[in-house]
């Protein structure tokens, strides 16, 4: 496992015989040129070779009761180490983490070697979880697939160390990630957002209901403890008719007792002008999950969507020097030995691209 910063090779990619690679981590399934970065922003084609550029990249951490994720009915009373780094594979209207979900700026900086983020080892993270005495790490604030080989090392270590893992997703991920994930992976806690086609559509133009339908199955399939959640937004998906569908979908897939959380949207970014969620909805949508057969639902009218929390600086969890912490990251790793210009619009900025748009290496 790395120990300084530096792109680490994708797990799931798949390469082509132009030099184009597909990564095969969540369902957009991009295809890359050298020098392009996937729709998440974190995984780059490097001659041929797909690297995740976010790998030990922290944009948050908090210790939090696992109530919180929201997951009751695995170690109902344990505490987490919530994490997460940025990018994410969907564009949600409303998402209240644009900085850590969609993480251009944070990402740029690390593809032109100018990063100051954190850089914090799977061992330092496990170690940290240790240290504040929490029973399992949280994967958590955007979608974890972006950033699979950091989650992956640290959940080996975190079990060897006695720690469970929870994995909070939008569960756009494909079967291979879930089949790599699932014997270090304890607990998916995820979203069903919908049942529309053109709500999914809207934040991930590629996505359908049931490709995310499907991944939820097979994470239980897997013998991962599965947890659901709907964040209820007025007018998008309030509609009582569609909530209890969705827990019959649950009933029909993961069971009569499979856990549901329905959670109260709070207004952000382009969906500012809508209310927040009453709590009579809230209420409401609970009722028709009973009605439709759910033994096990809970509605929320005090927490939202995961990635709504503030945290505070990575630096105040860690025992490590905040100056070393965030030391410009660039990457250490012989392939990139390019002064951290590692993308195509970058290497166009620097004038390493010519004009017949060949680039120079
Ligand atoms: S993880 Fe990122 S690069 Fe890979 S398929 Fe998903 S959006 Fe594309
Ligand atoms: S709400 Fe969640 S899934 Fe949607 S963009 Fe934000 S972090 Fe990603």
């Amino acid at each position: 496992m790395p120990t300084s910063y530096q792109l680490v090779e994708t797990q799931l990619q798949q390469p082509l015989e132009n030099g184009d690679v597909v990564c095969n981590l969540c369902l957009w399934r991009c295809r890359l040129r050298h020098g392009q970065r996937g729709f998440c922003q974190a995984h780059v084609n490097r001659n041929g070779t797909l690297y995740n550029l976010s790998y030990g990249i922290v944009s948050a951490i908090e210790v939090e009761s696992i109530r919180n994720k929201p997951v009751y009915h695995y170690r109902p009373d344990s505490q987490v180490m919530s994490i997460g780094s940025y990018g994410c594979n969907f564009r949600c209207k409303g998402c209240h983490n644009l900085e850590i979900s969609w993480g251009v700026e944070a990402l740029d900086k690390l593809a032109r070697g100018q990063s100051r983020e954190a850089f914090i080892t799977p061992a330092q993270m496990v170690e940290t979880a240790l240290k504040h005495g929490v029973d399992g790490i949280a994967f958590t604030y955007s979608e974890p697939a972006v950033w699979l080989e950091y989650v992956l090392d640290v959940s080996k270590l975190a079990h060897a160390a006695g720690l469970f893992t929870v994995y909070v997703s939008n569960s756009f991920v494909t079967d291979e990630a879930l089949e790599l994930m699932a014997p270090h992976i304890d607990v998916l806690c995820s979203d069903i957002k919908s049942l529309s086609a053109e709500f999914y559509k809207e934040i991930c133009p590629v996505s359908t209901i049931d490709q995310v339908l499907g991944s939820i199955r097979r994470a239980a399939e897997l013998g991962i403890h599965v947890e659901t959640r709907t964040n209820v937004i007025p007018t998008r998906n309030d509609n009582l008719e569609e909530l209890a569908g969705i827990a019959a979908w649950i009933r029909d897939n993961l069971g009569a007792e499979s856990p549901w959380h329905v959670t109260k949207f709070y207004p952000a970014y382009q969906l500012s002008h809508l209310p927040a969620t009453e709590n009579a909805i809230i209420d409401q949508a609970a009722a028709a999950g009973r009605a439709a057969g759910l033994i096990n639902v809970y509605g929320h009218t005090d927490i939202s969507c995961d990635c709504a929390t503030e945290n505070a600086p990575v630096s105040a969890w860690m025992e490590l020097d905040a100056d070393a912490l965030n030391t410009v990251k660039a990457c250490a790793a012989p392939c990139c030995g390019d002064e951290g210009i590692l993308v195509k619009k970058f290497e166009r900025e620097a004038g390493l691209v010519p004009a017949t748009g060949t680039t120079t290496r």
